[in-house]
Formats: structure tokens, sequence, C-alpha cells
């Protein structure tokens, strides 16, 4: 095992989740997990008592259809078992029993697509040189807390400069901080230009380690990424919205380059996401092998066929364009260009991702949480409904779908035995009215209940 993976595995819960790159050692190392959950205790992890839930109505894996009268038990951080009926706690031991008998349970919910140690304001700008990494790895940790009350266990962080997003990730995994399990990007691979906005002198100041120019290039920035703690390689295969220089729909790195990030990430074993509005870089993402695209505003047919030839993901995030085109009409903190793309784009991507669905391409729940504010992510499940999704399948693309874009899907998305008690509850059903899901009550991730509003005098949580 490699000295990150094995620090990864002594950060779990009990064993409750493991890396991507860990998986293949998981099945070996649970048989004998249990015995050693207390000293992972005395290294901070955290350890839930056991639990039985009794669920009015449970989605245990989205897809299939929800059970009525489900009992789910917990221990150590895991799905014990889930049986038909309200079994009695006298039955099986030790457990505490909590009571959602009335409430209708699912699996913890997963985005894959946040910015945790960011969120866009007036000030946006400004804190982009104003913040250290240390005022973001705090201001991160306020939005992980957010983003895990709000029913996201899982996240995946698709890039925010320097150390602090895998200090946090590294920090929640230990259990000093309240947040989702995190994946993270760090600095996102970009060709040498992007930056703008700046004087040049003050662009100086960012940090440039992952511009790459050239297959050889490409590959010193992956691998520089992977050496600094990245579990994902994030890429910009087009230009971006909140840019004044680049060109967003022409292709950005060169299929060369693109090459070179995916081999070189996949050899590493890290999974590859493409940040991609114009049809030109979706398609060279794709033909180069990469497993998700971003955005994927202006497909075509084209680009459809390739999603399905190479299996890759798109992951649409509506609430981003929904967000900066209400900006872009506000007038407020775009300069015109940037004005113009929000336009076009919030014209394009809702469109992009109906077609994409109807035609059976894979879709990934993603918020770009940090372009809106954190918390507010289940706002994606009405667009994606809105796109013509049923609310089934938008809770399996924030589940089962995610879990297997992330290379968790033996672990995380259903709640099936085995698997990380990462579960969530809500009053109303949110197969009928999938706004029922920004209203999330209850929240346990690996086996400890972050919120409960159902018994707030029950519990001192
Ligand atoms: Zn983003």
């Amino acid at each position: 095992m490699a000295p990150r993976a094995l620090s990864a595995f002594r950060s779990c819960e009990n064993a409750a989740i493991y890396r991507e790159d860990d998986t293949m050692h998981a099945r070996t190392l649970v048989s004998i997990t249990l015995t050693l959950s207390a000293a992972f205790q005395s290294a901070g992890a955290i350890a839930g008592p056991a639990y039985l839930i009794h669920a009015g109505t449970l989605l245990a894996v989205p897809g299939e259809a929800p059970k009525a009268r489900q009992s789910i038990v917990v221990r150590d951080g895991r799905i014990a078992e889930v049986r038909d009926g309200f079994i009695d706690p006298r039955d099986i031991g030790d457990v505490e029993v909590v009571n959602l008998a009335d409430r209708f349970v699912l699996p913890g919910l997963i985005d894959a697509h946040v910015h945790l140690l960011v969120e866009q304001g007036p000030e946006y700008k400004l804190n982009l040189v104003a913040k250290s990494d240390a005022d973001r790895a705090f201001d991160g940790a306020l939005f992980a807390r957010r983003t895990l009350e709000a029913g996201f266990t899982t996240v995946r962080d698709v890039a925010s400069t320097g150390q602090a997003t895998f200090a946090l990730r590294d920090a929640i995994a230990a259990g000093h901080v309240p947040g989702p399990r995190m994946l993270a990007a760090g600095n996102a691979l970009w060709a040498t230009g992007h930056l703008s906005g700046f004087r040049p002198d003050v662009l100086a100041l960012f940090d440039t380690t992952t511009d790459c120019d050239g297959a050889d290039d490409c590959r010193r920035a992956v691998r520089a990424q992977v050496g600094r703690g990245a579990d994902v390689i994030k890429l910009h295969a087009t230009g971006a919205v909140l840019n004044e220089v680049d060109s967003w729909l022409e292709q950005q790195l060169t299929d060369e380059e693109l090459q070179a990030i995916m081999e070189t990430a996949h050899a590493l074993g890290r999974r590859t996401a493409a940040h991609a509005h114009g049809v030109k870089g979706i398609n060279a993402a794709l033909r180069a092998g990469v497993d998700s695209i971003e955005h994927g505003s202006f497909l075509d047919d084209s680009s459809i066929a390739l999603f399905k030839t190479h299996g890759a993901y798109l992951v649409p995030t509506l609430m981003a364009t929904e967000a900066l085109t209400a900006r872009s009409a506000a007038n407020a903190s775009l300069s015109p260009i940037e004005r113009e793309k929000a336009a076009a784009v919030g014209r394009a991507m809702q469109d992009a991702a109906a077609r994409a669905r109807e035609a059976g391409v894979k879709i990934a729940f993603g918020s770009d949480s940090g372009v809106t504010p954190h918390g507010d992510n289940a706002r994606e499940f009405e667009l994606l409904v809105a796109a013509g999704m049923t609310p089934m399948e938008a809770i399996r693309a924030a589940t089962v779908s995610c879990a297997d874009l992330l290379g968790l899907a033996d672990q995380i998305g259903t709640l099936e035995p085995g698997k990380a008690a990462d579960l969530i509850a809500t009053a109303g059903n949110p197969l009928e009215d999938v706004g029922a899901l920004r209203d999330v009550g209850f929240v346990m991730r690996a086996g400890v209940i972050y919120k409960d509003l159902f018994h707030p005098l029950d519990r001192s949580r």
C-alpha cells in the first residue's frame, strides 16, 4: 500500500470508507478492521454507537422501488443489515433506536462537482488575492458543515488552489471537522495564458504549477498534482465563462496534451474530470478517454455518440448556469465578455442535459456549489427534473451514478449491507416532489448522526 493510501486508511472512521485507490485493499482489510477499531479511536477517528433505524419509507437502492416499514441496523459505521418490518431492538442486542417511522429515508447524497473552499459573492475577485490558504481552509470547514447538513455526505471537489483542500479532506476523514467525505482535485490543469482579470504583476502571484504546455509538461503537471495529494485530476478542455481572455468554445488543450493527461492520471489510479463548454473541447476530451465532462454546454450528436462509446459521464451543473445568468442579468460582478458568455451558456446547458438524458448518456449530479452558496446543492435536483429527468432518475444521479463515477460504488450510493452508513431522511416524499430534498431533517455519515431535526429534544447533537 502506498504511504498516502495508508494514511487515508488510517484516518477512516472504523474503515467506514476507502478512497478509490484503497478499494482493492478494502475487502481484505474489512475483516481485520473491526478488531482495530480501538486503535482508530485513539487516532482521532469517530466511532458511533450501534443504531436500529425504523424507516417509514426506505429507498435503499435508487432506481428500484422504495419499500415501506423497513429496519436498518448500523454497526461500526456501516450498514449491518436491512430487514422488512420494524424489528424489536431487544431482538438484536445493544442498539440505540432512531425513529424515522414516518419519514422518507434514502442514501446520503453525493455531489460530483463542488468547490468547497470558496463561495462567489460581490467580493469574489478581491478574495482571490486577499485570502490565504489558511483563510480558505477555515472557510472550507464552514462550507463543509453546511454541505453535510444539507444531506450531501460525499463530494468531489473539482479544483481549488493550494493545499487547503487536501488538509480539509483529511481533517474531515479524521473526524476533526464535520463535513462530507471528500475526493479532491486541488489545482486544475490548464493551458498557459488562461489567467485574466488582474494586472500581470498581480497575476504573477497565482499558482501556475499545473499550467501545462506540451504532452511532457502535462504529464509533469498530473504527477505534481498526485504528489500534492490529488484524488482526481481536473483539467480544462475549453475556456471558462468567468474569464475575459480565453476561448471557451474552442479546444484549449491539444489532443496530445489531453492524451498525456488521461494516460498519466489513469496509470496513477486517478480519474479525470474535464471542464468543457464547446463541442470541440468536449469531443477531444472524450476521445482522449476522460471519465467525466463537466458542464458540456454545447455538446452535439457527435458528442453523445462519443459519451456512449467511451462510457463517460456528463455532469451538467445547471445551478451554476442559473446563478450566472441571474448575476449577468443583474449586471453584478461580471465583465461584459463574461456576461455575454453567461447568457449563451444559460440557454445551452439545460438543453444539452435534456438531449444527453434522452439519448441515454450517463449523467451524474453536480451543483458547482461555490458558484452558488454551499448548502443549496439540492436545488440542482429541481433543475434536472425541469430538464426532463424523473425524480427517481435525479436521485439516482446523485447516489448510484455519482458513486460509480467516483469509483466508490462498492462503498456508497445505496443502503446495502457492508456499505457506509451514509443516510438521510426527509419529511416529504422526494419521488413525488424532488423539492423535498431541499429540506433534509436527518443526516448520518459513516454511522455518526450530524443532524436530527426530527428529534430535537431527544438528542444533544
Ligand atoms: Zn466548477
